[in-house]
């Protein structure tokens, strides 16, 4: 496993046991019936899944000119960067300032930020150690994505963004819209339709039964990969016990924080405030939050309970989860409440409607990104993006770019699909790294684009010419070498 820098290390949760419960019974199996089910589109490029890769991948597509449909399962876009209250959009530009994600990330930021729905440094500060900006972030507990050590092991301060979500999901609705794509939402999708080794569509399950749609190209971007066991494309979940990828997140907001009273509380009586987060402690709580950072929202804080898992595409690991966080989450509050001054009038605003995943299947594709791709300078003749890498100390300094190949996208051996999501090929160290919220933006981008390129030619994905696929994605912002 790649070392992180010891300025950014985080005690992550270690996995729990985990039992099965019912599907241990599972040795017996049954014969579906076979059925005539109606096809209800015939389109270009099929989109599975809505969330950052998903929304990135349908507008991409769309806009080259590609019949495009968005399926989600939920009743809103954005995935986990919406529904799953993780709305921070890091890693933008390098430690030294350089702005290396553009394209649809940077349009969906600038659009919120019309809007007053992104917030984020101004741009004088990228890279650069202005105490105010750099206490701003401290004092809000934003340390890990906002402000690292230069190489006069100062701190500098981080491109990094915060979206408000929900006016991300009406103006990710708009862009999908807006692109030409359609939106089908409420809409599980379940498995490929195949043709030997080429995916010729999908299946859904919907409060209107079970339906197919064709389409010459899918991208999966559901997060978790969810096309490919059924694709027959090679994949693996493997992740380091404790590592970032290997924990759930139950994301919760409370309101009407009194932070002034609490900072009163914290500075003027420093030995009384120790003991209160001692005491809540050791009743079984944790008085770590985040402030909220968002314009108007000064009484908001953010808690991000992170809970060790390796089985994050298990229904009942998740129903564990769920249950356990939420009890823990609510009696954390309720302490919260009781003994500590600034919180006697807050409430628990919501809690995030999508349990956060962060690891799940991974495809070897055509080009599987390990450790080793992040210690070089050198692109590829197919980069689609470079990622700013900002969370691996001296080495970060020493190489603040990482370059991603389109092949990265491409599953080994099965036609007429892309990955375009955290499910992207690359090993645990790899995805460690680079498999947040503007990383996965931007392999939709990529994806879609490459998608519309493949219709257009009459070509399969892996044979799309990338010049013509270069050159689409600079016309829309990406950053390239
Ligand atoms: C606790 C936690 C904190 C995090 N913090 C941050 C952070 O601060 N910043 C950051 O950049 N990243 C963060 N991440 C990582 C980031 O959220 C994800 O890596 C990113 O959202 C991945 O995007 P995606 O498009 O691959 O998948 P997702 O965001 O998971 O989106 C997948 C979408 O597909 C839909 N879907 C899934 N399966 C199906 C199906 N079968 N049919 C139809 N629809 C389906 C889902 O509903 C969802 O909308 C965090 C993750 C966790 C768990």
């Amino acid at each position: 496993m790649a070392q992180y820098g010891s300025e950014v290390f985080h005690g992550y949760d270690k996995p729990h046991q985990f039992t099965k419960g019912i599907n241990a019974a599972a040795a017996k199996t049954i014969t579906e019936v076979r059925r005539e089910i109606g096809v209800i589109r015939e389109t270009d490029v099929i989109v599975v899944g809505g969330g950052p890769g998903g929304i990135a991948a349908a507008v991409s597509a769309a806009r080259g000119g590609a019949r495009t449909i968005l399926l989600e399962r939920y009743g809103h876009l954005g995935g986990m960067s919406t529904g799953g209250l993780v709305n921070i959009i890091p890693n933008l530009a390098d430690i030294y300032g350089e702005q290396h994600i553009g394209g649809f990330c940077q349009e969906v930021i600038d659009r919120l930020a019309l809007r007053g729905a992104a917030c984020f440094p101004e741009k004088r500060f990228w890279g650069k150690s202005e105490p105010s900006v750099v206490d701003t972030y401290l004092k809000a507990n934003m340390m890990h994505f906002y402000i690292r050590k230069n190489k006069a092991g100062e701190y500098v301060v981080l491109y990094t963004a915060v979206i408000d979500p929900e006016v991300a999901k009406d103006e990710m609705n708009t862009m999908v819209l807006e692109a030409g794509a359609e939106l089908l939402l409420h809409t599980w999708v379940t498995e490929p339709i195949m043709d030997g080794s080429t995916v010729k569509g999908v299946i859904v399950e919907s409060k209107a039964g079970r339906q197919a749609l064709l389409g010459k190209v899918v991208i999966d971007c559901s997060g978790d990969g969810d096309m490919l066991p059924r694709a027959g494309v090679e994949t693996t979940d493997y992740m380091v016990p404790g590592s970032r990828i290997a924990q759930f997140g139950f994301i919760y907001w409370v309101c009407n924080v009194d932070l002034k009273k609490y900072d009163d509380f914290m500075n003027t009586e420093p030995d009384k405030y120790k003991q209160t987060v001692q005491q809540i402690t050791e009743l079984g709580g944790s008085a770590y939050f985040s402030r909220g950072l968002l314009d108007g929202q000064e009484g908001v804080i953010w808690v991000h309970r992170l809970i060790g898992s390796l089985n994050q595409t298990d229904p009942e690991e998740m129903t564990h989860i769920d249950v356990a966080a939420r009890r823990q989450s609510v009696k954390n509050w309720e302490l919260m409440k009781k003994y500590m001054p600034g919180f006697e009038k807050s409430f628990i605003m919501l809690s995030a409607p999508q349990l956060g995943t962060s690891g799940g299947r991974r495809i070897i594709g055509e080009y599987y990104l390990t450790g080793k791709d992040m210690d070089t300078d050198r692109p590829f003749d197919d980069t689609i993006a470079v990622f700013a890498d900002n969370d691996r100390g001296a080495l970060s300094l020493r190489y603040p770019r990482t370059y991603v190949p389109y092949r990265a996208l491409v599953p080994k051996g099965t036609e007429g699909l892309l990955v375009a999501c955290r499910a992207f090929s690359a090993d645990h160290d790899f995805s460690e790294f680079f498999n947040l919220i503007p990383h996965c933006m931007c392999f939709g981008q990529a994806a879609g684009a490459a998608a519309a390129i493949a219709v257009k030619d009459g070509v399969s994905v892996r044979n799309v010419s990338f010049p013509a696929l270069r050159s689409e994605l600079l016309k829309h912002g990406a950053i390239l070498p």
